[in-house]
């Protein structure tokens, strides 16, 4: 089994879908793999097993076969430990109505195993945190889906966990709740040197938050390394690169100047993506920028091959190349 240190440690694991009047999904095809402590992310398109794999982790729900630890401990014999020192925030969320969020964290806390007191104490705590101490005392069914999802957040807070597990964190969120949730996922694992899971078929925000990915596609296994050395920003030719933008300011004013200059782009969740090879167009860009009065948030050249499994795959195109998708 796992080496102790390691931080999950999963072997071989399989979960099959059984799916009536059709044929079976393998969500999780013979997984292998660990990881170790620090800012972890599983990445990969829509339907390639990562909430999967993170609910059989948690104990949600069954795998088919296989073996894994979190923590150092056995997801079959000690789930509740592994409940214990984990920190959830799910993708999907089922609210209390009429109860407020005061309420619905410390439930929560509670749940967890802290006592009463405690609890409340930590709910107040996370939900100051999260930025949501003046709607502390409001429903969480009025509540804006931005605000639900610091909701979230502080719950996955509440017991203090050594290990916090995010399932697609910015889903659903304009571009301004995306930064600001980009920005306290950093704080918190900066400051309180937490570690991360977070799973996102959106590479820009792993890059703003996590040091190492692990690539899913459709129940496999692609491949994991530190994101830089995956995207290949520092080094590799210019051939076939990309550049990742995210800017401030109106999306049509900006894309209209990309037109202007007879730069190609697409944008895929608000990150407009500009093919290039040879000479980077990131002077052009910032003059782009300038013309449109559009502030640019993010510009990151890298190599186009990491873009492949997920460009295509979001688009739901049938013809898309798995990149090393045969494990
Ligand atoms: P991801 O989180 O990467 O989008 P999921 O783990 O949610 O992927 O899903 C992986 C695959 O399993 C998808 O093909 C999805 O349709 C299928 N799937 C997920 N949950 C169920 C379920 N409860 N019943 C049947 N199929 C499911
Ligand atoms: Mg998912």
């Amino acid at each position: 089994m796992g080496v102790k240190n390691d931080l999950i440690y999963i072997e071989g694991m399989t979960k099959t879908y059984g799916v009536s009047g059709s044929h079976n999904i393998v969500a999780l095809n013979n997984i292998s793999f660990s990881l170790s402590r620090g800012a972890n992310s599983i990445l990969g398109p829509n339907g390639a097993g990562k909430s999967t794999l993170i609910k059989v982790l948690l104990g949600y729900i069954k795998a088919d076969s296989g073996e894994a630890q979190v923590l150092g401990y056995d997801i079959k014999s000690e789930g509740r430990k592994i409940k214990e020192f984990i920190g959830y925030m799910p993708e999907h969320y089922t609210i209390i109505p009429g109860v407020n969020a005061v309420k619905q964290v410390s439930l929560l806390g509670k749940i967890a195993g802290l006592p009463a007191a405690e609890a409340m104490q930590r709910a107040h705590e996370t939900l100051q945190y999260v930025g949501l101490d003046e709607a502390r005392y409001r429903k969480v069914n009025e509540f804006s889906t931005g605000m639900l999802q610091r909701l979230k957040l502080a719950q996955a807070l509440v017991n203090d966990p050594e290990l916090l597990i995010l399932d697609e964190p910015t889903n659903g969120l304009d571009p301004r709740g995306r930064i600001d949730m980009i920005d306290l996922i950093r704080e918190i694992s900066q400051d309180h040197s937490i570690n991360l899971l977070i799973s996102s078929h959106l590479l820009p925000d792993i890059e703003a938050t996590c040091e190492f990915a692990t690539i899913l596609d459709r129940g496999h296994f692609v491949t994991q390394g530190r994101i830089d050395d995956l995207t290949g920003q520092e080094a590799g030719s210019a051939e076939n690169r990309m550049m990742n933008i995210q800017i401030k300011g109106s999306l049509n004013d900006f894309l209209g100047g990309l037109r202007k200059q007879g730069l190609t782009f697409e944008v895929i969740d608000k990150v407009i993506q500009v093919p290039y090879s040879g000479e980077s167009p990131a002077q052009s860009i910032i003059q782009i920028a300038y013309d449109t009065n559009t502030q640019i948030r993010s510009m990151t050249p890298r190599k186009a091959i990491l873009e492949d499994v997920f460009i295509h795959q979001i688009e739901g195109a049938e013809n898309k190349q798995a990149i090393g998708g045969k494990n």
